[in-house]
């Protein structure tokens, strides 16, 4: 066996172990839920590597987080029987931190301590929350397919060690010798009061443990199952509460906002699967997988074993913001991501996911509030859908929403649906101007026809929106057309009451109007000529124009070209 041997933390774990119990403090009881979603994370690993592995259902146990109080020695011990760690997964998961985060975690504490709690779960730092609340830490872990233990030791504050142990079984302890100021966490009650607040969905047993002391020498166990310990997905909606559904939204998606909506739902027919697909209110931060960005996805089950996290197929790009479980019983157990890619079970599930989900998400819509926080924090993602998604084209262009001039800045809340009601008598387009923001859109001398016409033009500044329209030529049965391409003809809606009033006695708008000639059937006026001359190659074609009322000119382009900021985007890409 190795020696003992004592390692420096990375310097930036005792900071955020530093940071962390102070900023934890009022929220500590935190700590449980972080170590229990570790354990239960530690099961489901052991359960999907002995499926492939026949070596190590011999080491797997009836699952269970033992969670055990001794007053008498002050500990508190949180038990699995797990996949357990190796030496080398301990120093990596427990002596290092998701280190690409830690600044930012750092960066991102607030103040604010329960907004700071939530943060915790998300940076990969939730084993340290032990520290919160006891001042020295032992870990002992056998890795389930090996004999060896390991026992990792440390009071939070810049080193650890590390030596070979015992253990009888494959999986981890973790003993929390508490501090003096928290002997709390030793009450029975107290204890499942939060394991029953957070950790309720847990899909295994966890069980409590109390050591009574007899006296002389005598101790006595009393034990007792806190959770109902059946995957939260299998039971019904109606007997699952607000907070557990949370708190497992929680747990699933790692973060820690309340969800706005979900779609819970079970299929049984020529296929069995259930999906507990949740929406997110904030965007998460992204970290946890090492700093890149997360491609979304949702954790896979079968029959109640899990399978792998970050399963992508079973929801398009467009919404990859959605997390939660699906949980099939017609794929295989030893299913392979290569496997889910071409398969009938798999698109099936899918269907049904983005049909749920939108659904959901048009009836979320009904919550202006609610959806303005969700359209804040996805919209320009749910976008995707316009130009991925054919054959839902109009049903995701129905959920977006857009700027215009007819909304108050640059808030996103007009649906095209909306502005199609408002559409004056005539009009048969849906006008829209793109720019890089709000205010250089409505600084454009295109909308000056459309203001004094009084009709309605959609401001469209997100990087997608480009593609959204080159993909969505019409919405129910109206043409989506830019402001600054081709022949206009707002000729026939006449000019609003708004614009009107304001032109009263305004010589040069009416000078303006009476000039107007036709584009193509007036002669053109002798300067015109010169002035293309003047301008040569840059301009295909200077014509007059009705669509000004206060610039003197402006560029338009043809029905056929591409758009002014796509033009830009081809050019930035080398095309
Ligand atoms: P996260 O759970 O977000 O990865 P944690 O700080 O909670 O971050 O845990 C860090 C890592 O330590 C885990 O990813 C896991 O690899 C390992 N780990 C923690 N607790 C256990 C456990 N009970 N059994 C096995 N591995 C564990
Ligand atoms: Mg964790």
């Amino acid at each position: 066996a190795q020696e003992k041997e004592t390692r420096a933390f990375e310097a930036e774990v005792s900071q955020v172990l530093r940071l962390m119990i102070h900023a934890m403090y009022s929220n500590k009881e935190v700590f449980l839920r972080e170590l229990v979603s570790n354990a239960s994370d530690a099961i489901d690993k052991l359960r999907f590597e002995a499926l492939a592995d026949a070596a190590l259902r011999a080491d797997q146990g009836e699952p269970a987080i033992t969670i055990t109080l001794d007053k008498e020695a002050r500990t508190l011990t949180i038990a699995d029987n797990g996949i357990g760690m190796s030496r080398e997964e301990v120093t990596r998961s427990i002596g290092t931190i998701a280190s690409s985060g830690t600044r930012e975690f750092l960066e991102r504490l607030s103040g604010d301590q329960k907004a700071d709690a939530n943060l915790i779960g998300q940076f990969g730092v939730g084993f340290y929350s032990a520290f919160i609340v006891a001042e020295r830490v032992e870990l002992t872990t056998r890795r389930a397919g090996s004999d060896e233990a390991v026992r990792w030791e440390s009071t939070g504050e810049g080193d650890y060690t590390l030596e070979a142990a015992e253990k009888e079984e494959v999986g981890t302890e973790i003993v929390l010798h508490l501090r003096e100021e928290e002997d709390e966490f030793l009450e029975p009650l107290r204890v499942e009061t939060v394991i029953r607040r957070y950790s309720d969905h847990i899909s295994f047993p966890i069980l409590l443990v109390e050591k009574i002391d007899e006296g002389e020498g005598e101790k006595d166990e009393e034990i007792r199952q806190l959770n109902q310990a059946s995957a939260l997905w299998t039971r019904p909606g109606s007997e699952i509460s607000e907070e557990d559904y949370t708190e497992f939204y929680h747990h699933v998606a790692r973060a820690f906002d309340e969800p706005l909506t979900r779609v819970h739902t079970t299929v049984e027919g020529r296929l069995k699967f259930t999906l507990l697909l949740f929406v997110p209110s904030a965007r998460p931060f992204d970290l946890a997988m090492g700093g890149q960005e997360r491609t979304g996805g949702v954790k896979l089950y079968v029959k109640r074993v899990f399978i792998m996290d970050e399963a992508e197929v079973f929801l398009p790009r467009y919404l990859r913001f959605v997390r939660g479980v699906v949980d099939s019983d017609d794929l295989p157990l030893n299913v392979s991501r290569e496997l889910l890619q071409d398969n009938r079970v798999v698109r099936s599930m899918r269907q049904t996911a983005v049909k749920k989900v939108l659904e959901a998400l048009e009836e979320l819509s009904a919550d202006a509030e609610k959806y303005a926080t969700f359209w804040k924090a996805f919209g320009p993602i749910l976008k995707e859908g316009v130009i991925e998604d054919a054959d839902r084209r109009e049903q995701v262009a129905a959920l977006a929403r857009f700027a215009s001039t007819g909304t108050e800045g640059a808030e996103q809340t007009l649906s095209l649906a909306q502005y199609i009601e408002r559409m004056r008598p005539g009009q048969d387009a849906i006008y829209y101007v793109t720019a890089d923001s709000y205010e250089a859109a409505l600084a454009s001398p295109h909308l000056e026809i459309f203001k004094a016409r009084g009709v309605e033009v959609l401001v469209l500044t997100d990087a997608v929106d480009e593609w959204l329209v080159n993909h969505l030529s019409e919405f129910e049965g109206k043409t989506l057309r830019s402001v600054d391409r081709g022949a206009l003809d707002l000729e026939s809606l006449g000019k609003s009451d708004e614009a009107q009033a304001g032109e009263e006695g305004d010589d040069k708008a009416d000078a303006t109007e009476n000039d107007e000639s036709s584009e193509s059937q007036e002669a053109p006026a002798p300067w015109l000529g010169e002035v293309g001359e003047l301008l040569g190659e840059r301009v295909r074609e200077v014509r007059l124009s009705k669509r000004l009322t206060d610039s003197p000119s402006c560029l338009v382009r043809e029905e056929w070209e591409i758009g002014e900021r796509m033009r830009r985007i081809l050019e930035q890409a080398g095309e």
